[in-house]
């Protein structure tokens, strides 16, 4: 048996917002031990679609957006790549007039969160778009929103963190956690031990049994989206591309390729650990593609994916210290949209860490929207 690893700050899953969180806590000083069971962001945070955005977030997800936004912009300073970042824009199109309608309802109220839309009619969208298909209500385009490779992105995060520092275990699946006069002790499945003050749970669709480990039961479930990529082809579209009712989005690469993703692989198409599309959800997605840009119709789509994300019933995430356990702290259950926001998600949680506090307004985020009456918590061996 190694002996023990001992640290400030035990981070349980290498995504995005676990590196993220190492290496804010780095940059202050604290010291980190990351276990992470695969290869850091080769989960949701490596296989996500990519889109960087804020517009169509939850208002009380925007202050935490505006906050990654910054960052995102930082990129190359921080861990030494620009992860394609682009700001390329973001266009959400509407095909009803009740869709534009809520799209002007956003637009309005985004404006007191620093977030500016512009509205475009269906004739501005035909000059500007031409090869947009028929139909269509309108758009609402974020001129600052934009995309990044997450298989680039999330791996640096890590990178930068392990550069700065914090010691990043990979293939160490914690098996086991309690919670002593000491601190938390965690055992890995190959016997490694970590003790730390501070426990942060960032394990992502995994995250549920953790929290609950200590009394912060939530209703975390599993989703997995379904993905898909184009050849190579010509490239038209610099932006990137959503629907108001979210059935279908997509964006072009630098290299031509265009991915798209909507809709999930259903239970049972692929089995609860599913991590690869569907041909069904494939034809959905397919269908949903040409009609809204008609020229891909003859594009051969050359490889489908899908990951395993948290869900949580209201599509915000849990970003909190343990309301049951002081030292825990959790950052989980990002919904399908944690990419963008994850790098502000780490920072916030070593703040709160660090500080006790922290300056982005994380209200919406706390567990106890789940649990009116929190119950007190004995730390009986359970795995999580
Ligand atoms: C297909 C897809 C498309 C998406 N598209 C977008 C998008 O365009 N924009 C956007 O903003 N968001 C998007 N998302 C969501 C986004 O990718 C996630 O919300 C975000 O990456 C979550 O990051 P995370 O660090 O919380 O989780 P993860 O990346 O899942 O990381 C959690 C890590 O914890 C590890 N772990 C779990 N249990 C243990 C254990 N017991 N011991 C050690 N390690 C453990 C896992 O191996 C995993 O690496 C998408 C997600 C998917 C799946």
């Amino acid at each position: 048996m190694a002996d023990p690893l001992m640290a400030d700050v035990l981070i349980i899953g290498g995504g995005i917002v676990g590196a993220s969180a190492a290496l804010a806590l780095r940059k202050r000083g604290a010291s980190v031990v990351l276990l992470e069971r695969d290869l850091c962001g080769s989960r949701s945070s490596g296989v996500n679609y990519g889109g960087v955005r804020r517009q169509g977030r939850a208002f009380g997800q925007l202050p935490l957006a505006q906050r990654a936004h910054r960052i995102w912009q930082d990129l190359p300073r921080l861990l030494g790549i620009d992860g394609e970042y682009v700001r390329s824009g973001h266009l959400k199109l509407a095909r009803t007039a009740a869709d534009m309608a809520k799209l002007e309802q956003y637009r309005d109220g985004a404006r007191a969160y620093g977030l500016m839309l512009e509205l475009i009619d269906p004739a501005g969208l035909r000059a500007r778009f031409p090869w947009l298909g028929a139909g269509l209500a309108g758009a609402s385009m974020s001129p600052e929103d934009g995309q990044a490779n997450p298989r680039l992105v999330s791996p640096a995060f890590a990178r930068a963190a392990a550069a700065a520092g914090a010691e990043i275990r990979e293939h160490e699946e914690v098996v086991h956690i309690d919670h002593t006069p000491g601190g938390f002790v965690a055992s890995t499945a190959s016997g490694l031990t970590v003790r730390a003050a501070s426990l942060l749970n960032c394990a992502g669709a995994w995250a549920g049994p953790l929290a609950a480990r200590f009394g912060d039961a939530v209703p975390l479930t599993q989703g997995h989206p379904a993905m898909a990529v184009t050849e190579p082809l010509p490239c038209f579209l610099p932006q990137s591309l959503g629907m108001e009712g979210g059935d279908i989005y997509c964006r072009q690469v630098a290299r031509g390729n265009v991915v798209f993703g909507g809709g999930r692989v259903e239970p049972g198409e692929g089995g609860p650990q599913a991590i690869r599309s569907t041909s069904a959800a494939l034809f959905r997605q397919m269908r949903s593609l040409v009609q809204l840009i008609p020229r891909l119709a003859h594009a051969q789509v050359i490889r489908t994916w899908s990951g395993v994300e948290g869900y949580l019933p209201d599509r915000q995430p849990v970003l909190c210290a343990s309301p049951a356990m002081p030292g825990l702290f959790h950052g989980f259950g990002f919904s399908g949209a944690g990419f963008e926001i994850g790098p502000a998600a780490g920072e916030v949680l070593a703040e709160l860490v660090l500080d006790g506090t922290t300056s982005t307004p994380i209200e919406t985020f706390d567990l106890r929207r789940f649990q009116p009456a929190v119950p007190s918590t004995t730390c009986q061996g359970v795995h999580p």
